[in-house]
């Protein structure tokens, strides 16, 4: 199924987005809509397919067939560092900071990879130094600087990565699981940097296993099952579809 998007804003889109494991389609000709300017998430039962999806999405998996756009343009099977050019940022379900370098330093690993527009507009307005400690602060971990990743909790983990991700200055923010393993009092952090960002102008999409967050947070939920896009809406009509709960719940 499809859904549409904000009326005269094309963001995230897919047709027929497929991918198979040897005999495994973890995803199934999905075409699925996400809303320009607004939180979407993605969810669906373990396996599901939705981290297969982001893959596809951000450049780490060429689909097998389908296409996939952003804005009007077409993204299909495009390196990371162009999908990245184009405007989506992501995080990984299995958070990738590099342990034995400290917060700091984390930050301006992604810096020699970003555009070139995005070097000069920086280099203007302050250095990347300045910028990586006040995203730090933005996200209350500043304090940690020099702290090596390694030794952060591992929702701390989760904030580096996320303010790493920001300082490419992304439109669109893809999230996989930022709450996952996270503590309470840094889920109520995370949520309330979404709900800023977005406020700002930010697109998310989250894939997330925590219900209250994402119906507390989401604008627009698309429901993934087998690889296949089963119900789309908002928190409310997902909720109290009958497919949904049999994904879930098996009934
Ligand atoms: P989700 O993120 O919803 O839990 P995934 O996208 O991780 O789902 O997985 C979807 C399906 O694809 C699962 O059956 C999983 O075992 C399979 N899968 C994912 N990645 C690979 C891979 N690299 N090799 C083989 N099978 C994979
Ligand atoms: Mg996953």
């Amino acid at each position: 199924m499809s859904t549409t998007g904000t009326p005269g804003v094309r963001g995230l889109e897919t047709t027929a987005l497929t991918k198979s494991f040897g005999g495994v389609r973890a995803v199934d000709a999905a075409s699925v809509a996400f809303h320009h300017g607004k939180v979407n998430a993605l969810i669906g039962p373990n396996g599901s397919g939705k981290t297969t999806f982001f893959n596809c999405v951000t450049g780490l998996v060429k689909p097998d067939s389908g296409t996939a756009s952003y804005r009007g343009e077409d993204i299909t099977g495009k390196p990371p560092h162009r999908i990245s050019r184009a405007g989506i940022g992501r995080s990984f379900q299995l958070c990738r900071v590099f342990p034995r370098m400290t917060v700091l330093e984390n930050m301006l690993v992604p810096v020699r990879s970003r555009t070139l527009l995005g070097r000069l507009r920086s280099a203007r307005q302050r250095t990347d130094v300045e910028r990586a400690r006040e995203l730090l602060a933005r996200v209350g971990i500043e304090h940690l600087e020099g702290t090596e990743a390694r030794d952060l909790s591992y929702g701390q983990q989760k904030l580096l990565e996320m303010a790493g991700v920001l300082m490419a200055d992304p439109e669109t923010i893809m999230l996989d699981e930022p709450a996952g393993g996270v503590n309470p009092a840094l889920i109520d952090r995370i949520a309330g940097l979404v709900r800023a960002l977005n406020a700002e102008g930010k697109t998310f999409l989250i894939v997330e296993h925590n219900m209250d967050l994402v119906m507390s947070l989401s604008d627009h939920v698309v429901v993934l099952d087998r690889g296949r896009p089963i119900a789309a809406g908002t928190p409310d009509e997902v909720r109290d579809d009958p497919r949904v709960l049999e994904a879930y719940l098996g009934i």
